[in-house]
């Protein structure tokens, strides 16, 4: 597998014999962080965009999900977009850009939800809850597009021809993490885990052993995350370390710090990959806006 940074040509874009593409449309954690100092690495929060073997996937709904659903509707037109939408829980920074995402607003589109229960509410409450008045102007079984929400039961399963698997990662309320399988290689995601050091989470390793791509929650520096251990967001230096135990082959810091601007981020991208030197491992920190194509060899 190569990994190639570059846009592919549009007539390329689907079916299944494009190549399978990552777009970052969101990469900050917790709350949108517009402003000078991110404009490099990017202020919307969590929303990915993953077209692979056929399948459009978006990976969780954060604000990020707005200029994603823009631009869908810049290049679908009057044709019919059907995606599957995959949260990893329902914190407020992974579904706020849901009620703002304008393919849901179409009677043509087609959106399915899939997700886990969370801690003392269901998927369908939660993603209600957030458009019901006072919050938003629109409820959710107002929108025209053809939503279903699916509540997931087990943690492996298919969209289309995507075999995936979850598993449960440390952090507050019900987090998951997802695995991937793609025609060109393996994609983890893992947005929201407090990965601290001296502990491993076997489940979390387990699902990221060997990734070809891993996005993975860097969100504390060491001497933040002593100040903030329990507030299930991980300390990125040892986010390194165990990717590089784990042999996957590229890492992306991902769920940046609301303090963080874009020379901090730099600063811990050059600190990481001095941990990473002396391993066959890639490091680079998310980037709103960058595309990541990645071919079958
Ligand atoms: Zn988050
Ligand atoms: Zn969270």
């Amino acid at each position: 597998m190569q990994f190639e940074n570059q846009t592919p040509p549009a007539a390329e874009s689907h079916g299944s014999r494009a190549p399978v593409r990552l777009k970052f449309w969101g990469v900050r954690g917790s709350i949108p962080t517009p402003g000078a100092g991110t404009v490099k690495f990017g202020g919307n929060t969590t929303c990915i965009e993953l077209r692979a073997d056929g399948e459009h996937v978006v990976l969780d709904a954060g604000s990020g999900a707005r200029e994603l659903g823009l631009s869908l509707a810049r290049e679908f037109r009057d044709k019919p977009i059907a995606l599957t939408m995959l949260l990893t829980h329902t914190h407020w920074d992974h579904i706020q850009g849901f009620p703002f995402f304008v393919p849901v607003y179409q009677p043509k589109n087609h959106v399915r939800i899939l997700g886990y229960e969370g801690a003392h509410h269901r998927l369908h409450e939660t993603l209600e809850g957030q458009m019901e008045s006072p919050y938003f102007s629109v409820a959710l079984k107002e929108l025209p597009g053809a939503i279903h929400i699916e509540e997931l039961k087990g943690f492996t399963f298919k969209i289309g021809t995507l075999n995936v698997r979850s598993t449960v990662t440390k952090h507050p309320g019900h987090t998951v993490a997802y695995r991937v399988e793609t025609s060109a290689g393996s994609i983890c995601f893992v947005p929201d885990h407090e990965t601290s050091p001296g502990e491993k989470h076997q489940g979390v390793f387990d699902l990221i052993r060997g990734a070809d791509v891993l996005i993975m929650d860097s969100q504390y520096t060491p001497e933040e995350y002593v100040q903030k251990v329990g507030w299930g967001h991980g300390c990125y230096e040892e986010v390194v370390r165990l990717a590089c135990e784990a042999g996957v082959k590229r890492l992306y810091l991902f769920h940046h710090d609301p303090m963080h601007d874009d020379a901090f981020i730099e600063n811990m991208v050059a600190r990481a990959r001095e941990i990473a030197h002396p391993h066959d491992i890639e490091v680079d920190a998310a980037r709103e806006g960058e595309q990541v194509v990645l071919v079958a060899k």
